[in-house]
């Protein structure tokens, strides 16, 4: 999956995922970023979230949706991906054997990112200026 969430100079937000789904997938199978609160979700008055990883785990947790909501009861984009990814250990015994990451961009700028698995690095893009950050780990 590749997620992209933006702020543009008036504050405005916007978003965008695509992906391919899992490798060796059933035919017909709908994985999260298709589905807005699943995979990815944005409010313009608090800011945006995308995932990658495990769909079904995301679909479970409403994991974008459950990071907009969270940061709009006052949490940080990094608290609100931390709890996001608890959330779908506590959901799923199984976690171990799978990857989940999530990003958010807050409304005034500030960026969240959390992994289940160690792995996952975002880009930021600012000025002209490329940041690589290995997003911190839950395992
Ligand atoms: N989230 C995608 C899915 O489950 C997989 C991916 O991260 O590429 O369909």
């Amino acid at each position: 999956t590749i997620g992209m969430l933006c702020l543009d100079e008036k504050g405005d937000i916007a978003g965008a995922c695509t992906t391919s789904g899992l490798a060796y997938k059933m035919n017909g199978r709908v994985g999260d970023s298709p589905i807005i609160g699943a995979g990815l979700y944005l409010d313009n008055e608090i800011g945006g979230a995308v995932a990658t990883g495990m769909g079904e785990a995301i679909m479970k947790s409403v994991g974008s949706f459950l990071i907009v909501e969270l940061m709009r009861q006052g949490k940080s984009a990094q608290e609100a991906c931390e709890i996001a990814v608890e959330r779908i250990v506590k959901q799923n015994s199984n976690y171990k054997d799978f990857q989940v990451a999530f990003l958010a961009l807050a409304k005034n700028g500030e960026i969240g990112s959390f992994c289940l698995h160690k792995g996952f690095t975002f880009v930021k893009y600012q000025d002209n200026q490329n940041t690589n950050t290995p997003s911190q780990s839950y395992l």
